[in-house]
């Protein structure tokens, strides 16, 4: 049974429902933010009220809760300390000062301690959140000003060759609109509103920008498709996927906070290339300072008439944003399950065909973009195609960026030309520190492992291809010749078995049991058949599974047993 609290004060909930109850099931998220800011969890009297406030089923409210793993039904203090469990901070000692940090709470009933799945920060590890407050580089040595809240925020580590996406990173005041502005910002927009939207999606489709959040959609083609969709401008919608949450990913992270306005720019042309005045951005819920700064930076561009009706003038050209937070469901990153939790609901995929361009958020027509893709084709028009199109080669013009974690001198984001080396980038970030290269987790947990023999690929989407290895978010992560590959393919199954949304079986079962084996494997203790096993529930998951999250789910394990079949041994 749900404790429930004797006095809980109502009243400010009630205002808050007040002030957004017409607009019924989409405020749900945002109105369980809102009451659990109020009141540290979610007891049965606050959801009866937001029942009633928006008019949705008290039961399916329970579901909602219950899915998203950000969201308390149960006692819970205000304050949570949250500390990442998976492979980037488990290489760099995580688990230790874990232990630590999880010591220092239990004395104080006030905090609560969870560890928790990727928080974003690979580059910075071991990471945590205190409350809202990003720590990074934790040790034993810190934690007690972490807890505290005292240990000072990191900022993005950020390098490059060819800086295009990345150029304000680092140099500008994030929150300030004079700083962008004063560095190129709203140069391609004003420059946009000069060509008519079909030419601009003409323009757009030249850069040859690929969806840069995994799936490789072009860019240009998906405007296309939803400016050709039926429906008004009022009716069509432009969201930003800024649902990172793939382990080793943190790219979309550091230019939601150091360039907020370089995505809204990117929405902004966007809206009006499609046709669409809604824009979304759906933020990962262990975001809290991209969420912040998003916000702040929307409400400076509406107040600067770059956002709202007739932007910067223009009779007619109306497009604002709305920011949203998930709530801790890594599921919500793909694009359907994103419209679900925009809308209200569980983050459960939508079975496709129908596709987004045509029925996607509110079933209406739907660009759903990356945070990079949209800051990257901000770049591309901004130095024009012929210059984007001379970096990089044919199949994959411009500059890409990749996240660069684990066993190496300078981990953080880097931005380069398509074609370098995976063992040109690892020597950028100092070489690996611990002895030789044992294994590098390419495009994330959904990704492959590749060996030493293999660093010589060229970073590009066709030699990928060739390779078999999906460059996917742009996750490098290294592991030294010391590193337990055991345990690091225990912690990403461990990773997909809580992720999996449960809709369909052969995810939920695989996942589960992926684990499991996984986890003996991982103390030493494995079986004969261990490898057929892993091999045969890694088949079923990528053939039958409904959505990218259970097709992928085995990719990692599968590759690094292939290389390394003594890893079952
Ligand atoms: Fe959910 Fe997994 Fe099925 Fe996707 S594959 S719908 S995450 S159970």
């Amino acid at each position: 049974m749900i404790p429930q609290i004797p006095t809980i004060d109502l009243e400010p909930l009630n205002e808050y429902l007040g002030q957004v109850s017409s607009r019924g099931r989409t405020m749900l998220l945002p109105a369980l933010h809102e009451a659990q800011r109020l009141y540290g969890w979610l007891p049965r009297e606050v959801l009866e009220v937001i029942s009633r406030g928006l008019r949705v089923p008290l039961a399916d409210i329970h579901g909602v809760v219950e899915f998203y793993t950000m969201f308390y039904n149960e006692p819970m203090p205000k304050r949570v300390i949250r500390v990442c469990e998976d492979p980037a901070c488990h290489l760099a000692g995580g688990e230790g000062v874990a232990e630590v940090i999880e010591a220092l709470v239990a004395a104080d009933e006030r905090v609560a301690f969870e560890r928790v799945p990727c928080l974003g920060m690979c580059e910075l590890a071991p990471v945590g959140l205190a409350g809202e407050r990003p720590g990074a580089h934790l040790s034993e040595g810190v934690a007690k000003a972490f807890v505290a809240g005292t240990h000072p925020e990191p900022k993005a580590e950020v390098y490059g060759t060819e800086r295009l996406l990345t150029m304000r990173l680092g140099k500008v005041d994030p929150l300030s609109l004079a700083d962008y502005k004063g560095a190129e910002g709203y140069d391609v927009l004003r420059w946009v509103m000069t060509l008519a939207p079909e030419k601009v999606i003409e323009v757009v489709e030249s850069l040859g920008i690929l969806g840069r959040g995994g799936a490789m959609f072009p860019l240009g083609r998906k405007w296309h498709f939803t400016r050709g969709a039926a429906g008004s401008p009022a009716e069509k919608h432009i969201v930003a996927n800024a649902d990172e949450s793939e382990p080793g990913t943190f790219k979309d992270r550091c230019l939601m906070e150091e360039d907020p306005f370089a995505l809204i720019e990117g929405m902004t042309v966007a809206g009006y290339a499609v046709g669409a005045e809604n824009g979304w951005i759906f933020v990962r819920g262990e975001y809290p300072r991209s969420f912040a700064r998003l916000q702040g930076a929307v409400e400076a561009a509406r107040a600067a008439g770059y956002l709202g009706r007739d932007i910067l003038g223009r009779k007619g050209f109306h497009f604002d944003i709305e920011v949203r937070l998930g709530a801790g469901a890594y599921i919500c990153g793909e694009e359907t399950a994103l419209f679900e939790a925009i809308e209200g609901k569980r983050g459960f995929p939508r079975i496709k065909p129908p596709f987004p361009t045509t029925h996607g958020l509110f079933q209406q027509p739907t660009a759903i973009n990356n945070v990079e893709t949209l800051v990257a084709m901000v770049a591309g028009l901004r130095v024009g195609p012929k210059k984007w199109r001379a970096l990089g080669t044919e199949g994959s013009p411009g500059t890409k960026l990749f996240c660069v974690s684990g066993e190496v001198a300078k981990p953080g984001l880097y931005e380069l030309p398509f074609g370098a080396t995976v063992a040109e980038l690892i020597e950028m970030a100092g070489g690996c520190t611990e002895g030789e290269v044992q294994a590098v987790l390419m495009g994330g947990a959904a990704g492959v492992f590749v060996g030493p023999e293999q660093l010589g690929m060229p970073l590009t989407y066709e030699d990928a291809k060739v390779a078999n290895v999906p460059l996917g978010s742009g996750v490098v992560m290294v592991f030294g010749e010391k590193a337990d590959l055991r345990q690091a393919l225990y912690q990403l199954s461990r990773f997909f078995a809580h992720e999996s949304c449960g809709k369909c079986f052969p995810c939920q079962l695989g996942s589960q049991r992926q684990m499991e084996i996984l986890a003996r494997v991982a103390e030493g203790e494995t079986k004969e058949g261990d490898r057929i096993m892993l091999a045969d529930i890694g088949f079923a998951m990528t053939e039958t599974s409904l959505c990218g999250l259970g097709q992928t789910a085995a990719s990692a394990v599968l590759s690094a047993l292939d290389q390394w079949p003594e890893l079952t041994k």
